[in-house]
């Protein structure tokens, strides 16, 4: 056992390290079981393959963001169910709480909150999209067939007088 902070031995027994006075597992430098020198964050000593400390769980805090972030562009998504601000905050309440989930391994209520709020903003804009485009095709077919039929009538009328 060795100190993970300065590398000197350190005893079974000790709670703290005789030479810098760290406490037991404390530090990010040295490998408990073989002293060699770890990279900062690392799981797995690079020198015995052994398990290190595993850093704090510093992602609790980011966690409960993605969750918030999540449900609140889930809301926003179906709102405003539109092109430009349903459609992005739909797959954003999407990937927050798929990236919340990710983290946690479960899936809490406000991540499952915004996952539904996301799927349900997300089809309710693409929906509201098809319509649109629908809406558009069938304008332009409108106006076109009246212009055609404006053009044609012209045509007839031409005609009409240059046979007389
Ligand atoms: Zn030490
Ligand atoms: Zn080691």
């Amino acid at each position: 056992m060795y100190c993970r902070h300065c590398g000197s031995a350190f005893g079974e027994a000790a709670v703290i390290c005789v030479r810098c006075g760290a406490p037991k597992g404390e530090g990010t430098v040295y490998c408990p079981n073989c002293a060699a020198q770890t990279q900062p964050g690392a799981t797995v000593c690079l020198g015995c393959g052994g398990p290190l400390a595993k850093p704090q769980p510093d992602t609790a805090g980011g966690t409960q963001t993605a969750a918030i972030v999540s449900l609140v562009t889930g809301i926003l998504s179906i709102l405003c169910c539109s092109v430009f601000v349903g459609l992005p905050c739909g797959i954003a309440a999407i990937i927050c709480a798929k990236k919340a989930k990710q983290k946690t391994g479960v899936m809490g209520p406000m991540e499952l909150a915004g996952l539904i709020c996301g799927i349900v903003g997300t089809v309710f804009s693409g929906l509201f999209i098809i319509v649109t485009i629908i809406y558009y095709i069938a304008f332009g077919v409108l106006i076109f067939s009246q212009v055609a039929s404006e053009s044609s009538e012209y045509l007839r009328v031409l005609a009409f007088r240059l046979m007389a």
